[in-house]
């Protein structure tokens, strides 16, 4: 049998790339699967046996993490028009920021030219809002870890913000704890693939398809939550759960690829040096001791997971307002923190009619779903003010 990376359970791959980054032969290439979740391939022909992907893959080993129970904090910029175009409170770009200011880069998700998504490196100021936001699909991973590996060679300080499972990666990838490096991974329940969000931008866009600009999953002009926008040049389509099928069942956790539900890291053990989500549900009191910040404009759930984060959660401190909380009041409002997404019993048949129907079977099963998606569009229409309010008094 040859010695390289096989996958017999879907599950047990989450795509982060590490294998292929590790190979110097160049042998493995990460395909696309029928319901487009990547996975590798190794080109037989080119390779060694060396065992290098095996070693380098997160599946292979006991799950390690930043290894210290986190401080918790709420937290949220000061910078208005940053925080604006950030998912929560946009603790994400101040850090960033704090790490270009010491001649490093940073690493993060971005839409390509043609709207696909990819993790890419940034080295200025400008740049930092390409990664900005949260963009609920699957982010290739490409040779980011082999970029990040030269940079940290060439003493360079390195941010690299993502999935658990991508921190978790490039730590395996790398073999060694590195004094310059920043991990930022965030609180997360799964990420559907890339061709299922492209079947559904060519639905709800329709003919202005070719114009995308930009999506934003978040768009914060219509409050802190999960509604979005699809931008083109000159004008902006509403994306929600109520427009888009694909947006409803990654909101229902339908939609994941399968390590999403078997994920190892919910745990308090978290990958990154810092953990950053959205603080669903703060308290008033809570948000009150922020300097003032809005609730309504986001607020992030900040952990913090070791010394090196402890470090440059105190760089940053001068650009964000930051108060002391807890794990279990985070957590309340964050099933995400502590276990992985369970698929319903559509998850199976909504996969299946994608694989057979394409994504006229997401069409249909939004249609069925149809006492859902008005409760969810009703829900829409409360404002976010007034919800949490409500939330207060829960
Ligand atoms: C797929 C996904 C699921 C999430 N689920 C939850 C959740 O259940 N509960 C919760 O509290 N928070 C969740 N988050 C995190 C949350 O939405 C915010 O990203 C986080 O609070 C940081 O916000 P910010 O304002 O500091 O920074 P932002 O500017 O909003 O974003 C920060 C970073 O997120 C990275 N990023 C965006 N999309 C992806 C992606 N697809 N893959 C990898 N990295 C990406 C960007 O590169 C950027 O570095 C999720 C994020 C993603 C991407
Ligand atoms: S065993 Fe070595 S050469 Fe073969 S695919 Fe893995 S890393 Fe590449
Ligand atoms: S290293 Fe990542 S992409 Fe490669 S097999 Fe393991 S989990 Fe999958
Ligand atoms: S749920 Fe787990 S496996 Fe899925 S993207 Fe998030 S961290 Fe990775």
């Amino acid at each position: 049998m040859k010695k390289n990376i096989k996958i017999d359970r879907p599950a047990d791959c989450c795509g982060c790339g590490a294998c292929a980054n590790s190979c110097a032969r160049g042998a493995i290439t990460m395909q696309e699967d029928a319901a487009g979740f990547i996975f590798p391939m190794v080109d037989e022909e080119k390779c060694v046996e060396c065992g290098r992907c095996i070693e380098s893959c997160v599946f292979t080993k006991p799950g390690a993490g930043a290894g210290e129970k986190p401080a918790v904090y709420a937290a949220v910029i000061k910078d208005k028009a940053v925080l604006k175009n950030s998912s929560s409170g946009g603790i994400f770009s101040a850090l960033a920021a704090a790490v270009l200011d010491k001649g490093g880069a940073v690493f993060g998700a971005a839409w390509t030219k043609d709207m696909s998504l990819a993790h890419i490196c940034v080295e200025n100021k400008a740049d930092l809002a390409k990664l900005r936001g949260s963009k609920y699909v699957q982010s290739a991973t490409g040779d980011a870890f082999l970029q990040v590996k030269k940079l940290l060679a060439a003493g360079r300080y390195v941010c690299y913000c993502g999935t658990p499972c991508q921190i978790a990666g490039l730590k395996a990838f790398l073999g060694k704890e590195e004094e310059k490096l920043l991990t930022i991974d965030l609180v997360c329940h799964g990420v559907p693939s890339m061709k299922m969000l492209r079947d559904d931008l060519k639905f709800v866009a329709g003919d202005q398809y070719g114009a995308l600009c930009d999506i934003k999953f978040r768009d914060k002009s219509r409050g802190w939550g999960v509604k979005g926008s699809l931008m083109t040049g000159d004008s902006k389509i509403k994306y929600t759960a109520g427009t888009s099928p694909y947006y409803f069942y990654f909101l229902k956790g339908e939609v994941y690829r399968e390590s999403c539900y078997n994920c190892r890291f919910p745990t308090e053990n978290r990958q990154g040096d810092i953990t950053l989500g959205d603080y669903w549900g703060v308290r008033l009191a809570l948000a009150a001791k922020l300097d003032g910040a809005d609730p309504e404009e986001g607020i992030s759930c900040v952990l913090v997971n070791s010394p090196k984060g402890k470090q440059w959660l105190k760089e940053i401190a001068p650009a964000i307002a930051l108060a002391p909380s807890d794990l279990q009041s985070v957590r309340k409002r964050n099933k995400q923190l502590t276990s992985p997404s369970v698929p319903l019993p559509e998850h199976e048949t909504l996969l299946n009619g994608y694989l057979k129907d394409g994504y006229t079977a997401f069409c249909r099963g939004y249609k069925q779903h149809t006492k859902d998606h008005m409760v969810r569009m009703a829900k829409d229409m409360i404002p976010a003010k007034v919800k949490r309010r409500l939330n207060e008094l829960r």
